[in-house]
């Protein structure tokens, strides 16, 4: 299993940079997804391992299309590319902030995953991991004992983007599940990077985010499907 492929959208920085690294370190060839070009190189110049820059802005479908066009075959999809703007509550909503959120964390995954789709039906052991986050989880919000539920700090825009990320998992994992696909979503928990470094409590280590990615990533046959889980491998409730 070792001539295995990956493809890490978003993986110039932060979480998905630590995704990649650990991927690499697997002995797979990663393609570092990064929309600007330099940024990707660099990257992949401290990943090391056999990581390949792909130029890939999620938003954009002749980059999408260019960057699937290279892939033959892939194993590994991680859906990680992902952005928090404007902070605006439900009642009082600023639709760009909705309408920017959705394009990248929503729309974004739904064109990556189409466009790869041919490439991941060509692996003996197809795997999609959408890197969600736990303040997208209706339960936890809705828990008047939960952090989520008093700290609306992230927005709704960018949590409601997270909750419909989740859904998309469970009906791609459905649709994909006879063809040996595994989808999943994951919760990283907080970690310290560019999207988060001033929310509170966010002093937590991208790498560990990252490794529950991996795992996902690595799953073997008898792995679940169409689940949400933490970074450390516990089920998440939706
Ligand atoms: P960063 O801001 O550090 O990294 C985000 C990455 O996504 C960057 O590489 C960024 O590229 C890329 N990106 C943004 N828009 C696009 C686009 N249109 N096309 C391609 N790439 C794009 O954030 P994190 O590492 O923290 O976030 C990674 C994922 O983890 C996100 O999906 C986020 O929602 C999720 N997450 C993070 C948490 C945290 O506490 N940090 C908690 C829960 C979930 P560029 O450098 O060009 O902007």
């Amino acid at each position: 299993m070792n001539d295995r492929t990956a493809l890490v959208t978003g993986a110039n920085k932060g979480i998905g940079k630590e995704i990649a690294r650990q991927l690499a370190a697997e002995g797979l060839t990663v393609y570092v997804g990064s929309r600007d070009a330099e940024r990707g190189r660099r990257a992949v110049e401290e990943i090391g391992g056999d990581a390949r820059p792909m130029v890939l802005d999620v938003t954009d479908a002749d980059s999408i299309a260019t960057a699937a066009a290279r892939l033959d075959r892939l194993d590994i999809l991680v859906n990680n590319a992902g952005i928090m703007v404007g902070g605006s509550t439900a009642p009082e909503a600023d639709l760009e902030d909705f309408r920017r959120t959705y394009e990248t964390n929503v729309f974004g995954v739904l064109a990556v995953t189409n466009a790869f789709l041919p490439a991941l039906r060509r692996s003996d052991a197809p795997r999609i991991v959408n890197v969600s986050s736990g303040t997208g989880s209706l339960t936890w919000s809705a828990d008047p004992e939960h952090q989520f539920a008093v700290s609306a700090g992230s927005g709704a825009a960018y949590r409601s983007s997270k909750t419909a990320l989740n859904a998309l998992t469970l009906y791609t994992a459905q649709a994909l599940a006879s063809e040996g696909f595994k989808v999943n979503a994951l919760a990283p928990g907080l970690r310290r990077t560019d999207l988060n470094a001033r929310a509170a409590g966010s002093d937590g280590d991208p790498a560990e985010g990252a490794a529950g990615a991996g795992r996902l990533a690595l799953l073997p046959d008898t792995g679940p499907t169409g689940g949400f889980f933490s970074w450390d491998g516990t089920p998440a409730p939706w």
